[in-house]
């Protein structure tokens, strides 16, 4: 009787490596996903990097364009200065002559900083691209070493798997029916110890009568509180 305890006690142990196995090999997606959501950021940040690049690039052209149209119509007027027949018109060209030298300082201003910008976002989209190519091949790395190690857990997945076949042969049938239907609400102590008469499982003290039973080496003895199987500490290995 004592063994049938025993080898529940196993099948208990052996279900929680695999659960714990199981759970393992779940948390390595963990990390892929972790690298993947990385190197998803830096393209994010990259793209809007680009995006902003272009535009400084287009800022500056069109400053550039509206100096020069500027530039071109303060010749034109020049020229029309030596032309004019009275001081009013001269005086009128004189001042758009002017409100044309205000903006294209304005504009060769806006020129240089979105130029300066440009070499900056330039910059930051050289150390971006590095950046997305380290992570890539992190993202690779990762995958491999996942796929190795899951490969580790399917292996030690099935021996344990085997071996569990083998304990549960061992076990009479209507044990172990009891054992597994316990084992759905109570899956890693439907079997439960007892110490100085308590149930390790809900910690309520058990009948003299159920340890009695316990001490003659009865292998189907419930907890009368919670309704585990039990077996004595000194049974335990
Ligand atoms: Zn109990």
């Amino acid at each position: 009787m004592k063994v049938t305890l025993q080898s529940l006690q196993e099948l208990q142990q052996t279900n929680r490596k695999l659960e714990q196995l199981a759970r393992d090999k779940e948390r390595l997606s963990i990390d892929v996903k972790n690298q993947q959501r990385l190197l998803e950021q830096k393209k994010r940040r990259a793209e809007a990097t680009h995006k902003e690049h272009m535009d400084a690039s287009k800022a500056a052209d069109r400053a550039q364009l509206q100096i020069e149209a500027a530039e071109q119509d303060n010749q034109r007027l020049q020229l029309q200065l030596n032309t004019v027949s009275n001081q009013r018109e001269y005086d009128a060209i004189q001042t758009a002559i002017l409100s044309n030298q205000a903006d294209i300082h304005k504009w060769e201003d806006e020129a240089l900083a979105s130029l300066e910008r440009v070499d900056e976002l330039s910059a930051q989209g050289q150390r971006l691209a590095a950046e997305i190519e380290a992570a890539s091949k992190e993202l690779e790395q990762v995958k491999r070493e996942v796929a190795r190690k899951e490969e580790d857990y399917n292996q030690q997945i099935s021996k344990i798997s085997s071996e569990r076949r083998q304990i549960r042969e061992n076990i009479r049938p209507e044990v172990l029916q009891a054992y597994d239907r316990l084992a759905r609400s109570h899956p890693h102590t439907a079997l439960a110890t007892v110490r100085n008469r308590i149930c390790g499982g809900c910690h309520t003290r058990i009948t003299k009568q159920s340890e009695n039973l316990l001490m003659r080496g009865a292998d189907l003895v419930y907890c009368h509180s919670c309704g585990r199987l039990l077996m004595l500490a000194e049974q335990a290995s």
